[in-house]
């Protein structure tokens, strides 16, 4: 396996990767540990002539690199995951100060990124032989797109990157990755793994300023943007993809609904709805954000919900900092709200969710009971540890609410009968549910959206197929029945058959 001499000298010190070399700038940037305050260590921001040498690069590399075969791209990614897992404690180091989580989820994350490695190594797509007669064969081939940009949010800053460069590099397309300039270092770190262990041009991450985004999502050399974040950000990703007619892969957010019926065990319900709400302090996209509790079980609900979550300790467990001061700003806002609106707080309320007097951006977890279905609460994302608990008491009219929203990430039913549970799940307009236990991704379900969450999707063999275009080959083997022979395009044999 081979070994990066950039990555070895200056663990702390990343930097920017083009066509296998270190890339410097005329400015630098850092990230902030949301946990302390503390500034990080400085890093290049990316020039216009980057992205076009990055571009030109990625280009050069992908002809051969897509024409490996796909046992020796699998042998190359399995060395990067290995070389990744050799480091592991050092990326947990950098992810835990990037990201502001407790050092165990950041161990679990960069785990999780070397496993989803490792499981895109074992992926392709075979072509599909659709037709073969005495006449014709028909085959549609799965080819890969080109070069894909990666563009991805802070929440999960390595894992996401894995999953941008994972089927880029199974399906034979070259990537250039740019990580959140929020949590810059691990993505930076994986470019430079990489540097050692691909050939030059087909993993480059560059990091930066406002003007790295639109630089790349408007550079004619690339083929598909495949992007994670807010739906305000995807559209303007699409719009800009628009012009070149790329393609684009718009993970986005979400307003996860969790609908919990009576027949649950009511304390178990409520731990596993704990989890899947305030894990990482809600700055997951597929958390719970909306929890509807069936009205006959909803008391007894909220209780054990109210003291599973004070249970929680600021700063460790689920309890992370917000990761950066803009979004500490955004859920302070949905917070007052609140407030101000003078809804009823089952947990926290009163001045005491935000912690001003001590460094980093931490606010305690909330539980808001029954605010108005309009409200912002329930309305809106607000990617941070506060929640609304709502009622209901027939099937269609929880259902209705869950799905009256232009969101359709994913959501979560807790119900003993299965048969209720099947069609309670089947009727929510979301890509992903679900049921007894959220939060649960295995890497063979696609994970995908519905409305305004996203379009494509992502993981499982299934999600390469958004790295790829589809050709489809028609081998007339006689070609005197082949359709020029055909005077009567509309019978059999003919055109349209
Ligand atoms: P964001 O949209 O602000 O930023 C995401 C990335 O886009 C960053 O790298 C940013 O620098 C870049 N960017 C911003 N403007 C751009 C532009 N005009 N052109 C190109 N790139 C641009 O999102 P965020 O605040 O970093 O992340 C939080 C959001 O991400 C939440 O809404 C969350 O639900 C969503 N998210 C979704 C998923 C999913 O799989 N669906 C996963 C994680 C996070």
């Amino acid at each position: 396996m081979a070994t990066s001499t950039i990555f070895f000298d200056r663990f702390y010190n990343a930097g920017q990767i083009v066509d296998n070399a270190p890339r410097v700038g005329d400015t630098t940037y850092h990230g902030i540990d949301p946990s302390t305050g503390t500034p990080l260590w400085d890093v290049p921001v990316a020039r216009e002539n980057d992205v076009d040498d990055a571009v030109a690069a990625a280009n050069g590399a992908f002809k051969k690199w897509s024409s490996l075969p796909q046992q020796e791209r699998s042998r190359l990614m399995k060395d990067l995951a290995a070389c990744l897992e050799k480091h592991k404690d050092a990326l947990t180091d950098v992810l835990h100060k990037e990201s502001g989580k407790p050092r165990p989820f950041a161990e679990s994350e960069i785990m999780m990124g070397i496993n989803t490695m490792r499981r895109h190594a074992e992926w392709s797509v075979p072509d599909q032989l659709l037709k073969d007669t005495e006449d014709v064969k028909i085959v549609v081939q799965h080819v890969p797109i080109g070069v894909v940009a990666g563009i991805t949010p802070w929440n999960y800053p390595f894992q996401l990157a894995i999953l941008k460069i994972a089927p880029a590099l199974a399906t034979g397309c070259t990537i250039i990755l740019k990580p959140s300039p929020f949590t810059p270092y691990t993505a930076l770190k994986i470019g430079e793994m990489a540097a050692g262990i691909l050939p030059p041009g087909v993993v480059q991450v560059l990091g930066g300023d406002d003007n790295l985004g639109p630089w790349i999502t408007s550079h004619p050399g690339i083929a598909k943007i495949s992007f994670t974040g807010s739906t305000a950000t995807g559209k303007k990703i699409m719009a800009a993809a628009a012009e070149t007619l790329k393609r684009v892969n718009l993970e986005l957010g979400g307003n996860d609904a969790a609908v919990v019926t009576e027949d649950v065990d009511v304390l178990e319900a409520a731990q596993l709805v704990a989890t899947a709400t305030f894990a990482h302090s809600g700055q997951i996209c597929m958390a719970t954000k909306r929890i509807y509790v069936h009205e006959s079980i909803y008391d007894e609900f909220l209780a054990h919900l109210v003291s599973v979550v004070k249970s929680y300790r600021l700063a460790e467990g689920f309890c992370s900092p917000i990761q950066n001061k803009m979004q500490y700003e955004k859920v302070k806002s949905i917070y007052n709200d609140c407030e101000e609106q003078g809804y009823t707080f089952a947990l926290g309320g009163g001045k005491t969710f935000s912690h001003e007097d001590r460094p980093g951006y931490f606010i305690s977890p909330a539980i808001v009971t029954n605010p108005p279905e309009k409200s912002r609460i329930v309305q809106e994302e607000p990617f941070g540890p506060i929640v609304p608990v709502l009622t209901w008491r027939e099937d269609e009219d929880v259902v209705k609410r869950v799905n009256d929203t232009h969101t359709g990430l994913g959501a979560t039913v807790y119900c003993r009968d299965e048969k209720r549970a099947w069609k309670i799940s089947g009727s929510i307009e979301a890509g992903s549910v679900w049921v007894n236990g959220g939060l649960k991704l295995d890497p063979v379900a696609l994970f995908g959206a519905h409305k305004q969450s996203g379009i494509g999707g992502e993981l499982g063999p299934l999600g390469l197929k958004y790295y790829m275009n589809t050709r489809t080959v028609t081998y007339w083997k006689t070609s005197s029945k082949g359709p020029q022979a055909n005077s009567d395009n509309t019978s059999k044999g003919g055109l349209f058959t």
